[in-house]
């Protein structure tokens, strides 16, 4: 199975050194963006598994960034954990509100990190369910690309 992709947004150098060493460490594959501008460059290239944005970015916000993100049809369930030195239980709110999935406040353990990346993608896996559907006397599965009948494949073209 591929390495599951994090991109890690965060200006600061020392702690965005800090969470990718840890990341990485930890078999996970990260990239790095500095602000909102580069984040969104590295969207468009390729979707990551999930996504860590800190909140206070020089550009946009990272509230704002995952607001814009989770407005964006395609990238609407890619998974985001915001990172923020605002310990209070409003910013939290208006994170959550914001559209992240999920809160980490500074200091950062980058144990507490690990724990909530691999929490929210284990949290996340359900929803692949919806790639089958099972209609009365017909199974279809999307990833597989595979009809079934009574339990037994039916052979079709593309
Ligand atoms: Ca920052």
């Amino acid at each position: 199975m591929a390495a599951k992709q994090i991109l890690v947004v965060e200006d600061e150098k020392p702690i965005r050194d800090m969470i990718s060493f840890g990341l990485r460490r930890a078999g996970f594959e990260v990239r790095e963006a500095i602000d909102a501008r580069a984040a969104r460059a590295e969207l468009a290239n390729r979707r990551p598994d999930l996504l860590l944005v800190d909140w206070m970015l020089p550009d946009t916000s990272g509230l704002e960034f995952t607001r814009q993100t989770k407005r964006d049809a395609d990238l609407r369930d890619l998974p985001i954990i915001m990172l923020t030195a605002r310990a209070e239980e409003s910013d939290k709110v208006a994170g959550l509100e914001g559209g992240a999935d999920d809160y980490v406040t500074k200091p950062l353990s980058y144990k507490e990190i690990l724990l909530r990346v691999k929490s929210l993608l284990k949290r996340i896996k359900p929803s692949l369910i919806e790639d089958v559907s099972t209609f009365p006397d017909l199974k279809v599965d999307r990833i597989t690309k595979r009809i079934y009948r009574a339990d037994k494949e039916i052979r079709v073209g593309p």
